[in-house]
Parts: structure tokens; sequence; C-alpha cells
């Protein structure tokens, strides 16, 4: 007879894990089942987030940038640094070495936290039961009194580009590469596309993205997206937007590429194709038939505001249900349905999710843009501060960008703040903080900031919503 648990969750991602450490943390008898393994047959845990997303591409993004500061910066700094160039392979190892570390560093979490680890392929066969199978095809049946799905997200494929091992690739094979490419194609202006095109753009490619819609970043507040664009392009992305690709083949040792745009069809060739067009959830398999849990057409699993199924006892959350596809949403649904097993009240606030673009300067943003706003017929005010206003930004060579503060007029509350800078994830969760507690722009005005620092730009852009900037001459107010 098989253990039983309070918690069984299926998926080892920021979602899982995090959800399966907070239950054992509440004093709930916790498992999580997983089923990535490693070529030596030892599972992995971290999902996406550690092993192929967030992790690998902030570890190329860091290192790429810092070649980019040692070839062009250092010198008007005074730092003779000689002929700099890169070792891809050694910066690929580094890469792996973090990887590594992390996903070893969460077997630890788990363990310590007295988390049972179930290697295999996890599957809801009933309300309180999972099967699982393991790498032999052996399956055993768990009882649990509740169950959380974590089972993430995957690459989605286009018909006109199937992959081609080491030619066309998804975001995983793009963090792969043990060489730079000389011409590089990347589908897809996204989070993912740009901050993969970054990478290998700022180690000598010539980088084309391809990006079937008009709107560059429309999740992103106009003015911020706009500055973005032009500094991106000014770094050597070629981003063609409207463009909208139909077509690839494999010629040899290229990749030639068919889209669609204003002018008619067009061709281009590439040595590499990156294949960015978004995430699916992966959810296929997960749930047995006849257990009366939900997905939609895209695979979604259907949940309420707080990550409860049709079935009382099941629960879902990160990539697989609906919500931004990000790590730290994955990992504060797993919090918050591991304290309602545990019988306490909670919920997530899903108006106040960060997100960040890791490209140089950094895109972060939360809440409404201006445009949002006003669609919703929403009076607002706003204030911007550019950072070539700031001296923090002059001394760390980083005066590209501005930060924006969206507020309501008639209460002044921080509705949504936008920033294009050095260091914008950082200064970022400011803004969170002021969405959380309902602050208002003179709120932030009112806050004492340390000097000099880059968030600086932040409180002087909540100055200025009410036109009283000190270190910028003010737009007049009405
Ligand atoms: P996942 O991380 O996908 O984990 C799901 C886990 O479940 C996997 O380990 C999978 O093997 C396992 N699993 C699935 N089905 C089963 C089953 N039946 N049985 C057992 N195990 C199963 N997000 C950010 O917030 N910041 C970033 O900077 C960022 N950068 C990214 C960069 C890239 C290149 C990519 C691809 C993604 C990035 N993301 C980023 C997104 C982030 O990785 C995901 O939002 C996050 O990993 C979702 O967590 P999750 O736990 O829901 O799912
Ligand atoms: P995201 O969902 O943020 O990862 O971004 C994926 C991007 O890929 C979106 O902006 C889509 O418009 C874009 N995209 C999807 N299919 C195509 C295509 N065939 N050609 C060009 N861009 C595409």
């Amino acid at each position: 007879m098989a253990d039983k648990f309070d918690v069984i969750v299926i998926g080892a991602g920021p979602g899982g894990y995090v959800s399966a450490i907070r239950a054992a943390q509440m004093g709930l008898k916790a498992a999580v089942v997983e089923k990535w393994i490693s070529e030596d047959g030892k599972p992995v845990f971290g999902g996406t987030c550690l092993n192929v997303g967030c992790i690998p591409s902030k570890a190329l993004l860091e290192a790429s940038h810092k070649f980019v500061e040692a070839k062009h910066d250092f010198d008007g700094m005074g730092i003779q640094a000689g002929d700099v160039s890169m070792d891809v392979k050694k910066m690929m190892a580094r890469k792996d070495t973090i990887v590594k570390n992390l996903t070893g560093g969460v077997a630890g979490l788990l363990k310590g936290n007295g988390v049972t680890a179930i290697q295999g392929t996890g599957k809801v066969v009933s309300s309180k039961q999972v099967e699982v199978t393991d790498q032999d095809g052996k399956a055993t049946t768990y009882d649990a009194d509740n169950i959380v799905v974590a089972a993430g997200s995957v690459p989605v494929e286009i018909p006109p580009t199937p992959l081609v091992d080491g030619m066309v690739v998804n975001s995983t094979g793009a963090l792969e590469f043990q060489e730079t490419p000389k011409r590089l194609g990347v589908i897809g202006a996204g989070i993912i596309g740009l901050e993969l095109g970054s990478v290998w753009n700022r180690l000598g490619s010539e980088v084309t993205v391809l990006e079937a819609m008009d709107d560059f970043l429309p999740m992103v507040d106009g003015a911020i997206a706009k500055e973005t664009q032009k500094l991106l392009k000014k770094q050597g992305l070629d981003i063609k937007l409207g463009a909208r690709v139909t077509g690839s083949e494999v010629k040899g040792e290229e990749v030639v590429v068919k889209y669609t745009d204003a002018k008619g069809e067009q061709e281009v060739t590439f040595d590499k194709l990156i294949v960015c067009v978004g995430r699916k959830p992966y959810t296929e398999g997960v749930i047995a038939e006849g257990v009366g849990i939900e997905t939609d057409q895209r695979g979604f699993i259907q949940v309420d505001d707080q990550c409860r199924t049709s079935v009382p006892s099941v629960y879902a959350i990160g990539d697989c249900v609906r919500g931004p596809m990000l790590a730290h949403k994955a990992s504060e649904e797993g919090v918050m349905v591991a304290d309602i097993i545990a019988g306490h009240k909670a919920e997530m606030n899903y108006d106040a999710i960060p997100n960040v673009i890791y490209t140089f300067p950094e895109v972060a943003w939360v809440g409404l843009t201006e445009q949002e706003a006003k669609a919703k017929g929403i009076e607002v005010k706003t204030g911007s501060f550019p950072f070539a206003a700031s001296g923090r930004a002059m001394a760390n060579n980083a005066t590209e960008g501005q930060a924006k503060i969206i507020a309501d007029a008639e209460t002044d509350r921080v509705l949504g703040m936008h920033i294009v800078g050095q260091h914008a994830g950082e200064m970022v969760a400011q803004g969170v903080i002021a969405l959380e507690f309902g602050s208002s722009a003179e709120d932030l005005a009112l806050t004492c900031y340390a000097h000099p620092t880059m968030s600086e730009a932040v409180h002087e852009a909540a100055l200025a919503v009410e036109g009283h900037a000190i270190h910028m001459v003010n737009r007049k107010k009405k």
C-alpha cells in the first residue's frame, strides 16, 4: 500500500515545489511528483524556470551584457581591458553550473522541509488519487486529501516553422547554442524573443526579429514601449513589425524564412532561427477522463480566483491555468493554495503582478498603462522622469530610459508604474507595493528616497504627477 498524503503536488516547477514546501511548513504531509529526469536518470526539480527558462536566460543575459560593457563602455571609464572576446562554451558552462546548483538546492529544500519527492509522471485519476508512472513504466497509486496540479507549460510550435535540430529551435534550443550564429532570426517580439535576441545580438549575431503584430509590446505603456523599441533598434536589433512568418526551409547550413508584411511576400535567410511565439499549458494526460475537471480549448485547466478546479479537493496553479505565465505568479498561487488547504484564508491580487523584460535597459511594469486606464474610462494624470536627468544613472553609464507613474486623476491612487531603465526590474517592486497598499502618487512623492539611486527617478516621477519634479523642468499641468 502506497503512502497517503495530505497534499500531492504534480510538477516541481516554481509553482509546484513552492506549494509543496509551504504545505509542509503548514504542518501538512506533502509530496511532489516530477517527471523530468537528468541524463543520468536522476529527478530534476525547478521546472521550466530553473532549467530552461528564467535562470539560464538571465545567466546568458548578464554574461553577454558584461561582454558588451567590457567591449564598448570600459574604455570611457578609464578601464583598459585590451582585446575582449567571448568564450561562448565557457559562458554556457557557467550557465549550466548555475542551473545545477539551483536545481540541486531545490532538492535540498524539499528534503529539509520534509516533502516527499516522487519521480515519475503524475496523473489525477480520481478526486483524491494520483497515479505515478516511473521511468521503468511501473505505476503506483497514491491517496491524497488534496491534489495540486502544477504541470506548467511548453513552447508553442507553429506549422510554418517545424523545429530542425540545432537550426530551427525553440527557447530551450536557443539557450544551448555553442557558438554565435552570424545571422539569427527570431520569430516573436514577446518577452522571451527580445531577451534571447538580445543575448545573441550582444555576442555579434545580426538579429532580425519578425513579429506578426503591428504594435510593439502592447502590454507596456505606449511611451515606455516606444522608447524601448528605439533603444533596442540602436543596439542593432532589427525588429520588423507586421511581419507574419508563413514558412521556413532548411537548405544546407541555412534557414530560408518566408513572411508577409504590408509590402507582400518576403524572404530572408538566416544561419539559425529561434521560434518564440508563446507557450501553451502542458496538461495533456495530467487528468484522467471522468474526474470531472475541465480544460479550455487551449488546454488551460479551468479554475476560480483561488485556483480551485470544479472538483473541490483538486487545485491547479501556475502556467497551466489562466493569468500571466510568470514564475512568481506560479509561486504565489502555490503559497495561496497551500494556505487554503491548511485551513487559512488566502487570496491573490492579480492586479499587482510585476512583469520584467531583462533586456538592457530592463523594461518593467505593474498595473495599468495610460492607454488601458483611458480605455476603461478612468481619467488619469501621469508623471514621468528620464534617467538622463539622474545623477546615479550618469555615474552608472545608464542614462537611457524613463520611469512613468499613472495615477487616478480624481483620487491620486497609483494605477500603474512602467519603467525602462537599468534595474527597472528591482525598481518596479515599489509600484507593486504602491498598488498592494493602495498608495497615492503623493504617498510616493512624500517618501524619502536614498541618494544617489536609480529609484530616485520613481520618486521624481511621483512628484511630476503634480508637476513638482525637482530635477526637471515640469510640463505644465492642468
Ligand atoms: P513549470 O516551471 O513549467 O514546471 C512544471 C513542472 O511540472 C515541470 O518540471 C514538468 O516536468 C512537471 N510536470 C508536468 N507534467 C507532469 C506530470 N504529469 N507529472 C510530473 N511532473 C510533471 N518567468 C518569470 O517570471 N521571469 C522570467 O525571467 C522568465 N524567463 C523565462 C525565460 C524563458 C526562456 C522561458 C521559457 C520562460 C521564462 N519564464 C519567466 C516563465 C517561467 O519559466 C514560467 O512561468 C514558470 O516556470 C511556470 O512555473 P510552473 O511551476 O507553473 O511550471
Ligand atoms: P509571447 O506570447 O509574449 O511569448 O510572444 C509571442 C509573439 O509571437 C507574439 O507577439 C505573437 O504575435 C508572435 N507570433 C506568433 N506567431 C507568429 C508568426 N507566425 N510570425 C510572427 N510572429 C508571430
